[in-house]
């Protein structure tokens, strides 16, 4: 789903070259739940943008569900973005003047479904995380958690190819945090793709596997389903 291959990302400070991503290099299969962890600096939202297409590797190649992105224009790079990523952020960045069904139906506006659909399928989300009562609140309304639960709804109002998390329970309280993570498990059971960015090793654990940068490189790449599967047990015997 994700190929990334030899991603360099250098930007310039005054007659500087600074080099953020030196070579890297990774496969995202469909279904993951891949988490990349690593220190402040190390490059995570530097990657995350590339992954996101919100910026261009300045050298690299980098396929996205089948699309080769390295030459499509501007337009097109939107285009593909608005069509196969779901953001999530820290955050939350929902639109303040709008209300809660608003905010979900936005990304289906740009992909060009008619209003009805909108309110339908954007219903449909809302219900699904739970904020169907509170549709017509607005942000300032809404706690953090059910904020970051209309945010989900909106990323996952378009069917994305990947859900992109950019410490999506940074603003939160851990118990908030939590219920979150659990939400984006379940989302990942039910066939989501989710790419989480964090500097939280415990947060990471979540994921099923877990990709470590370090100074702009991958410096570890870990399966951790094994571990999740025996937590999971011994929560379950209530231990
Ligand atoms: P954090 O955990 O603090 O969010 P991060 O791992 O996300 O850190 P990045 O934001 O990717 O780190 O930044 C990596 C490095 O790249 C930093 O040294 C940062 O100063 C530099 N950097 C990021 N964006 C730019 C930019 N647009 N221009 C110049 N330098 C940049
Ligand atoms: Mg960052």
């Amino acid at each position: 789903l994700i190929e990334l291959k030899d991603i360099v990302k250098q930007f310039k400070r005054g007659t500087e070259e600074l080099t953020i991503l030196r070579s890297v290099s990774l496969s995202v299969q469909k279904g993951e739940f891949i988490a990349i962890v690593g220190p402040s600096g190390s490059g995570k939202s530097t990657l995350m943008n590339t992954i996101g297409l919100l910026d261009m590797p300045t050298s690299g190649s980098y396929t996205l569900d089948g699309v080769v992105t390295e030459k499509l224009k501007d337009d097109q790079l939107a285009e593909v973005r608005n069509k196969k990523i779901g953001f999530i952020f820290q955050q939350f960045n929902l639109l303040p003047r709008l209300t809660a069904i608003e905010n979900v139906e936005l990304p289906m506006i740009y992909a060009g479904i008619s209003k009805k659909e909108r309110r339908a399928r954007g219903m449909q989300m809302l219900e699904k995380l739970g904020m169907g009562a509170r549709y017509d609140h607005r942000p300032s309304q809404l706690s953090g958690g059910q904020q970051q639960r209309v945010a989900i709804a909106r990323a996952l109002a378009i069917g994305p190819a990947i859900l992109l998390a950019d410490e999506p329970t940074g603003a939160l309280d851990s118990s908030t945090g939590q219920e979150v993570l659990e939400l984006m498990i379940e989302l990942n059971e039910t066939g989501n793709t989710i790419v989480l960015i964090t500097h939280d090793l415990h947060i990471a654990e979540n994921a099923k596997r877990v990709v470590t940068i370090r100074d702009g490189q991958i410096v570890s790449d870990k399966r951790n389903d094994l571990q999740r599967e025996m937590i999971r047990q011994v929560t379950e015997v209530g231990v």
